[in-house]
């Protein structure tokens, strides 16, 4: 299968052009499964906006069409949100993917879309997916932490665990990578499938940097009958832009649609 990616991908550099398709236009040869598998992308704020919002919306459009795996519409603003995120608009989506959302983001009922992903739906959240909906209690125990706080930006050498699933399964034992690594306010080893994680706080400016630690950085988990995919990576432009990060989130997108 990782073959068959990287040809479909080395044939897309090839062939495709830059930039990213509009919302709702079919690209040019997309495959059937693209066609008929859907991933919404909501990158509205409601604090904070990344920089990185842009390149994350572009580079999650190519991923889902170079490896065929699904077609990817957008939802950004407070409208969209509510228009989009309900049960009877969400009917034909696949799996959501909030990256970099910020804040309350006005989802019009919270309850019945996480009853949505427990349907049997995917759900994935990057980076500040985790500084949304900071006071719903069952938004946070669906992704399954809440955010502490970050330092500085820093380089960690994240541990890879779980090293068959898709979103790690690249990266080798280690994963060298530089970002504005959060700290979250539970251990959840207990509760989640972990992916990446820490065994030294980061150098980051905080307190107890360089300590042993053993700090959650991206899990899977399941809700209800959904499955939900968390990765902690992904503030910086320059990571969005970075192939080896890239194919961690196309891993976790393709988990959370059972691929
Ligand atoms: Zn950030």
């Amino acid at each position: 299968m990782r073959a068959a990616l990287l040809g479909a991908l080395l044939a897309c550099a090839a062939a495709c052009g830059g930039g990213s398709t509009p919302a709702g236009q079919s690209p040019a040869g997309p495959s059937p499964t693209a066609a008929s598998t859907r991933v919404l992308v909501v990158t509205h704020t409601d604090g904070f906006h990344h920089s990185s919002i842009p390149v994350a919306e572009t580079t999650i459009e190519q991923l889902g069409r170079t490896s065929g795996l699904y077609a990817t519409s957008f939802c950004r603003t407070a409208d969209e949100v509510r228009r989009m995120l309900t049960a009877s608009a969400l009917a034909s989506v696949d799996a959501v993917v909030f990256a970099n959302t910020t804040g309350n983001l006005g989802v019009p009922d919270l309850p019945a879309f996480l009853d949505w992903v427990a349907s049997g739906r995917g759900f994935v959240g990057i980076h500040s997916a985790l500084d949304t909906y900071r006071d719903a209690r069952i938004y946070l125990d669906m992704v399954g932490n809440e955010f502490d706080t970050h330092g500085d930006q820093a380089e960690v050498e994240a541990v890879v665990e779980s090293a068959a699933h898709p979103a790690v399964a690249h990266l080798g034992a280690r994963y060298r990578v530089f970002d504005e690594i959060y700290r979250f306010v539970r251990n959840n080893r207990a509760a989640v499938t972990p992916l990446l994680t820490l065994d030294r706080f980061p150098r980051d400016g905080l307190p107890r940097a360089g300590e042993p630690a053993d700090l959650p950085l991206a899990w899977v988990k399941a809700h209800g009958a959904g499955r939900v995919f968390y990765t902690a990576l992904g503030h910086r432009e320059e990571l969005w832009r970075d192939p080896v990060y890239q194919q961690h989130v196309l891993g976790g997108i393709r988990a959370v649609l059972g691929r």
